[in-house]
């Protein structure tokens, strides 16, 4: 039986498993199939501390993987199918079946990027519509592209996607973006970049039935509809928790979110880290906190047991 299980494998996970292992507790970190999380999908990160010069999300994630390896933390490379909670020892089931038992368990799944729900949608994904810029921006050069979304992953997203695309208009569905100034001052300054206010996406057309060709948007203000010629829609409009496995087993938010106090959720011995938990913060540095706080908690709580 382990000690403790994290599952999970983004700055959360990564910085609770350097504190467990430091701890000596050997913690097992599930870390799925596409180990860093979200953070390998962004670009230049910017604002984590200690890195005045940026540093790319993959080359963090890997810094941190290779930290929480170098005390001896071990790794599984599988998605966790199932949790049984209500049980001791709690248990997990990975997706090949190995069922794996722990004293205590660090939940730092993430949350990943939601879609707006149109019935083409779905369709077109690799086919125009994409939720990752850095992962297919380059798959449009010298095409026109479009971004919808307000927050500061649509303002990362469009600058991104300047170094390819031919143009690229960021739809937003109000007057105002909500990301941070100095983001939201770059991309209204960009001369690669226009910005269609007021207006949501309400279709997309591929008239090839094979390619996004067209989107239909509206204007929130008058109604009007208009059509947009681009060769991707990248999709920025947030982000959903990963938590599916747990409901019933574990007490979530309204939003699907883990309900956590300092990590602690309503299981004792069972602890929650990053984005997973977080509606607010969500960034690297504050998911690295959190998974800190949800170790140094799990430490006390086995020392107690
Ligand atoms: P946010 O929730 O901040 O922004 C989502 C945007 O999508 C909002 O502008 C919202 O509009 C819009 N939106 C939501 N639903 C829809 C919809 N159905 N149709 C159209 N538009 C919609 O998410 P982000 O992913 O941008 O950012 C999440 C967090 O991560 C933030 O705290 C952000 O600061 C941080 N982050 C930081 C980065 C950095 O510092 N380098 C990079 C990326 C993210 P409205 O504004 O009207 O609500």
């Amino acid at each position: 039986m382990e000690q403790v299980a994290i599952i999970g494998g983004g700055p959360a996970g990564y910085t609770a498993a350097i504190y467990c292992a430091r701890a000596d507790l050997k913690p097992l970190l599930i870390e799925g199939m596409q180990p860093g999380g979200q953070l390998v999908t962004t670009t230049e990160i910017e604002n984590f501390p200690g890195f005045p010069k940026g540093i790319s999300g993959s080359e963090l994630m890997f810094l941190m993987r290779e930290q929480a390896e170098r005390f001896g933390t071990r790794f599984v490379s599988e998605e966790v199918a199932g949790v049984a909670f209500k049980r001791m020892p709690f248990q997990m089931t990975l997706g090949n079946g190995t069922k794996i038992e722990a004293k205590t368990v660090i939940i730092c799944t993430g949350a990943s990027a939601r879609y707006l729900g149109l019935e083409a949608e779905k369709k077109l994904i690799g086919h125009g519509v994409s939720g990752c810029a850095t992962c297919d921006g380059a798959l449009y050069r010298n095409k026109p592209v479009a971004v919808v979304g307000g927050g500061d992953t649509a303002m990362e997203d469009a600058l991104f996607l300047t170094r390819f695309a031919s143009q690229v208009t960021v739809i937003h569905r109000r007057d105002r973006f909500r990301a941070s100034k100095v983001m939201a001052e770059r991309v209204m300054k960009h001369p690669k970049i226009r910005v269609i206010w007021n207006s949501v996406v309400v279709d997309l057309m591929d008239v090839s039935k094979m390619d996004l060709e067209a989107l239909k948007l509206k204007n929130t203000v008058n109604g009007e509809t208009s059509e947009l010629q681009v060769a991707a829609l990248f999709v920025a409009i947030g982000h959903k928790p990963n938590t599916d496995i747990f409901k019933g087993q574990i007490d979530l938010d309204e939003n699907g979110y883990i309900a956590a106090d300092c990590s602690r959720t309503n299981i004792a011995g069972i602890f929650a880290a990053g984005d997973v938990q977080d509606p607010h913060y969500r960034q690297a540095v504050t998911a690295a906190g959190s998974g800190c706080m949800a170790a140094i908690e799990t430490e006390r709580y086995l020392a107690n047991d």
